[in-house]
């Protein structure tokens, strides 16, 4: 599949992904989480944006299933979700692992690291083992 080509913005969220941690940027000055990665707080318009963990746990928010893929390399059906992460933020990515019948609005998911290339890991959503 066609793989994100990290930018100087957005390189701290793509290497924390290679190393394993979801990595989300935080205003130093009203505390807002922001993604996808800004040169700037959508919230006061602060410039001091920081890096910060996220602890890649949270609920589905929202989600569809695509059966009609956009490129054919893509396998159908997939399942696109919104994940509200624990912290507060939002995050489009895929739900792997559930039959798209199975798929609820609430569900626990964590992040699930997923390899691509040695620069490229993709950070895909599961349901949360129960713990
Ligand atoms: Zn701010």
């Amino acid at each position: 599949i066609p793989l994100p080509r990290p930018t100087a913005l957005s390189r701290p969220h793509w290497d924390g992904c290679r190393e394993g941690t979801l990595r989300v940027q935080r205003c130093r000055d009203c505390q807002t989480l922001v993604f996808i990665p800004q040169p700037c707080c959508g919230n006061c318009l602060s410039e001091r944006l920081e890096w910060v963990d996220s602890s890649g746990r949270g609920t589905i928010y929202s989600y569809t299933t695509v059966y009609r893929p956009q490129q054919p390399v893509f396998e159908t059906p997939y399942t696109v979700v919104i994940v509200e992460l624990e912290e507060g933020w939002h995050m489009l990515s895929n739900l792997l692992g559930v039959a798209p019948d199975d798929v609820r609005i609430g569900a626990e998911v964590e992040v699930d690291f997923h390899a691509m290339s040695d620069e490229i890991t993709l950070p895909y959503f599961k349901l949360r083992s129960a713990s």
